[in-house]
């Protein structure tokens, strides 16, 4: 009799372990799927094409050219970051642009510069491995246009050749920037390179708009600019991105808790606490 008791009693203990894993395991699937999936649709699905004046075409409006603006993902290469460092943020830029291109449906994808952190110490090898991994994460369907500007982080102009350096950004190069400005008569700048947001209005009225960094190693919440543009106008807004600050609390909790569940299940917990964990699952049961 004692033994058929012990060995129910052991029975009990392993199907209770099996539904603890089954929790465990539950959760932190869930968890990792919301915080590195699901969130950039939630986030970005809140972000709208800014509205632009149109005129009368023909029988409607005319067109509006819907354009995303990002700048300075700083892929890392082979010489700086850490591996871990280095294949987070490029999952992140990856999951935000792909979430970007299906919720948003931009025709045409601009990249401010910067795209590489080690453009200039690449070698043919770590380069042609690092293009790879830009192309896959920036993959596109073929009614999307993607158009790339070379920053200094590509190839080392910052070094070289200080004036090309800055990836149309302006405002850091007064003279050429002028000239630049007289010779071409743009109605909008939009720069890289400073990783922040700032406007500057030229003179003449030409508003310049710096984009801020598209990768978590260089802000908390980087963003986007999406620009809705005409033949005479055109409209801006930011999209914003998540928070990683916020992400990495999540995590932080949802260990915390799962902690509590384990010393709980063992009747680790210190007596007080235990107490108080059993009325609760009893209080949740009924
Ligand atoms: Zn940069």
């Amino acid at each position: 009799m004692a033994l058929l008791r012990w060995g129910l009693g052991r029975q009990n203990v392993h199907r209770s372990s099996r539904v603890l894993l089954l929790k465990l395991t539950v959760i932190v699937i869930s968890v990792l799927l919301l915080c590195e999936y699901f969130i950039y649709y939630l986030v970005i699905v809140r972000c709208r094409w800014p509205e632009v004046k149109t005129l009368a075409h023909g029988d409607g409006q005319e067109p509006v050219l819907k354009a995303m603006f990002l700048a300075d993902t700083h892929l890392l290469g082979e010489i700086r970051g850490h591996w871990l460092d280095k294949l987070r943020r490029e999952w992140q830029m990856e999951r935000a642009f792909q979430t970007a291109l299906w919720l948003l449906q931009p025709e045409v994808v601009f990249i401010l510069g910067d795209i590489f952190d080690e453009g200039k110490w690449s070698t043919p090898q770590a380069w042609a491995d690092d293009v790879q991994r830009f192309q896959k994460m920036f993959r596109h369907g073929s009614h999307v246009q993607l158009k790339v500007v070379i920053g200094n982080h590509d190839i080392g102009f910052h070094y070289h050749h200080g004036c090309i350096s800055a990836s149309l950004s302006i405002n850091s190069l007064p003279l050429l920037g002028c000239q630049l400005l007289w010779w071409l008569q743009p109605r909008l700048v939009l720069s890289g390179h400073t990783h922040s947001a700032c406007e500057v209005l030229h003179p003449g009225g030409v508003l310049e708009v710096s984009v801020p960094s598209f990768s978590w190693r260089n802000r908390n919440n980087p963003s986007f600019i999406m620009g809705s543009l005409t033949s005479r106008d055109y409209a801006l807004s930011k999209c914003y991105l998540p928070f990683e600050d916020r992400v990495l609390t999540t995590y932080g909790a949802v260990v915390s808790f799962l902690v509590l569940l384990v010393l709980a299940h063992f009747e680790r917990l210190p007596s007080s606490l235990l107490s108080g964990w059993k009325r609760c699952r009893t209080h949740m049961r009924r």
